[in-house]
């Protein structure tokens, strides 16, 4: 049987649902044996390859975010959230009681460790008015809940996805 076809990107996300991914351990051996990862965070992918599973950490905050959750959702044959704040905007989604700009002036200027005195303006992507799960940009399939999933759940979740037990719009609460 062929190998299956993983994708994985985060988003605006602290990476602890990916360091959850590596709590897998000796466990990626065995996944290397059913898949194929073809896309991480650790690889600068541009353009993804057709997937079988895309797994998705943290919200949609910048411009950047949303054109990679697109290209991924149109390459990926069944897209998940991975964690809370692919799944209902969790931690970042705190940044939308204030404005944009506010946020800016506290990154960049109002800021206690480095003043950069200005915001920049180029190479850093435009923040979107608000920032949202996934699910509200595009159609999601599955989610992996948790902050972060551990290990197990996501262990379980993926063989499930491999598997093809999961039904559009489960949740995969292994425990
Ligand atoms: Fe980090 Fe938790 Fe968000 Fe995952 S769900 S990216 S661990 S804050």
């Amino acid at each position: 049987m062929a190998k299956k076809r993983i994708a994985t990107v985060w988003l605006c996300g602290c990476s602890g649902c990916h360091m959850s991914f590596l709590d897998l351990d000796d466990r990626l051996i065995d996944l290397a044996a059913m898949a194929d990862v073809v896309a991480s965070p650790i690889v600068d992918v541009k353009d993804f390859p057709k997937c079988d599973i895309g797994l998705v950490e943290g919200g949609v905050a910048n411009e950047e975010n949303l054109e990679v959750l697109l290209k991924l959702r149109a390459a990926s044959d069944t897209l998940v959230s991975l964690g809370d704040c692919a799944g209902f905007g969790c931690v970042p989604m705190l940044r939308n009681q204030f404005s944009n700009q506010d946020v800016l002036d506290r990154a960049y200027i109002d800021v206690e460790s480095t003043a950069f005195g200005a915001v920049p303006t180029i190479e850093v992507p435009q923040l979107l008015p608000k920032v949202k799960p996934i699910h509200e940009h595009v159609k999601v399939d599955a989610w992996i809940p948790g902050c972060p999933p551990s290990a197990d759940r996501i262990w379980k979740a993926v063989g499930a996805l491999l598997r093809g037990e999961v039904a559009d719009g489960d949740t995969l609460e292994y425990d």
